[in-house]
């Protein structure tokens, strides 16, 4: 049942349908440039493989310009890696990947020609460019976003290998080793191929998962959480900080005066002072620390395994040093201040939305005392 003929006729089904799958994933309207350059390489790829399997057509078109066709296209799927990993492969580099398979095999062909030094070739070849296109996915990806990709590259380069190897070693007619190695790649081919196609999509779609993410859970203006963000964050912290017996600490800011910011200088001034108070305290915290964006001009912090005199000191630590930093713009330097409020679990329990409008009551008493001043609540 296996017969070669039924294999090849499976790996050819299987690169038309994991070709149609990159093309029909890569034709959505708002697609990432990576994956129009996956599609594009993998029709150029599959294209190549029919020439070198017509052989109706002339060896220049067949031998030669199909080897040439399949690592131009690999070439691509590489330079969509590359780009995926926020790099870039020139064309010069695909120029030189294309003219090595043309040169090789055009040696093969027309000079000393050879179809086993041919295959020999294109299986070493072709192996080492999707063990490239691993290197390139896990060099910068973890195997979490981009295991399945990358094993099907791993996977593909060392079928393409070990024929390659196959065919060095040969001599003779085929016997039933031989035919078990051709007989396996045959199988893990398409295998993998199904595993690139699909694990380049998953990759995809994760990206556009995290955006959604930042989308719904981060402010837009300054990078801090949001509402949404805070909810979802603040309760896991919590969470922990009670199940560990560490304290939970809630700091609230409000920049004092800001309508007046917003009213002498105007809004975008208004704005810039708000990215600056965000990268301030960012600096100031660390990274467990939540940091969001609670309504306009206020801000929460949210700090697990501090007390409460521990969350008053640094709260006064963060006011100081709000006073006496200054926002840069072109022609102008805004000076700005802001009050606190503290809340601990230590006083109240873990529940974040209590933590949080005690908090608020103690920051609307550093208002009522003066501003630019820290309360405890
Ligand atoms: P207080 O010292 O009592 O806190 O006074 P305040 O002026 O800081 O507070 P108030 O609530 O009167 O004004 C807050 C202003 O913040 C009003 C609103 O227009 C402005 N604001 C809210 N969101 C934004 C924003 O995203 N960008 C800018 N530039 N202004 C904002
Ligand atoms: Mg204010
Ligand atoms: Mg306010």
């Amino acid at each position: 049942m296996l017969n070669p003929d039924t294999l090849l006729l499976v790996q050819i089904c299987v690169t038309l349908l994991t070709t149609a799958l990159l093309v029909a994933s890569a034709c959505y309207t708002d697609s990432p440039p990576e994956q129009r350059w996956w599609a594009a390489g993998n029709v150029a790829a599959s294209a190549g493989m029919v020439m070198c399997n017509m052989e109706s057509l002339p060896a220049l078109l067949g031998s030669i310009l199909g080897y040439g066709v399949i690592a131009f296209g690999l070439g691509l799927v590489l330079r969509g890696l590359r780009v995926y990993c926020s790099s870039t492969l020139s064309w010069t580099n695909i120029a030189i990947i294309t003219g090595i398979a043309l040169i090789i095999s055009a040696y093969y062909t027309l000079v000393a020609p050879s179809l086993r030094a041919r295959l020999c070739f294109s299986g070493f070849y072709f192996g080492l460019l999707n063990w490239f296109c691993a290197a390139a996915i896990l060099r910068r990806r973890g195997w979490r976003v981009s295991g399945i990709a990358a094993g099907g590259f791993l996977l593909l380069g060392l079928a393409l290998f070990l024929r390659g190897m196959h065919m060095l070693t040969q001599s003779g007619p085929a016997d039933a080793a031989s035919s078990l190695i051709i007989g396996l790649s045959a199988l893990v081919v398409p295998l993998a191929q199904m595993c690139i196609a699909f694990g380049l999509i998953l990759m995809v779609m994760w990206r556009y998962a995290e955006r959604l993410r930042r989308l719904s859970t981060l402010d837009a203006l300054t990078g801090a959480l949001n509402r949404a963000g805070l909810e979802m964050q603040g309760k896991r912290t919590g969470l922990r900080a009670q199940r560990g017996g560490r304290s939970l600490a809630v700091i609230m800011i409000d920049v004092d005066y800001f309508k007046v910011i917003n009213d002498t200088y105007g809004h975008p001034v208004g704005d810039e002072v708000l990215r600056h108070l965000a990268r301030l305290l960012r600096l100031e915290l660390r990274p467990h620390d939540l940091l969001a964006r609670f309504g306009g001009e206020e801000f929460v912090l949210v700090l697990d395994g501090v007390d409460h005199a521990q969350a008053l000191s640094v709260a006064e630590r963060l006011r100081a040093r709000i006073e006496y930093e200054m926002v840069e713009l072109d022609k102008l330097s805004v000076r700005y201040t802001a009050s606190m409020g503290v809340a601990c679990s230590d006083q109240h329990d873990y529940d974040l939305i209590r933590l949080i409008s005690a908090g608020d009551a103690a920051m609307y008493q550093a208002k009522r005392a003066g501003r630019n001043r820290v309360m405890a609540g």
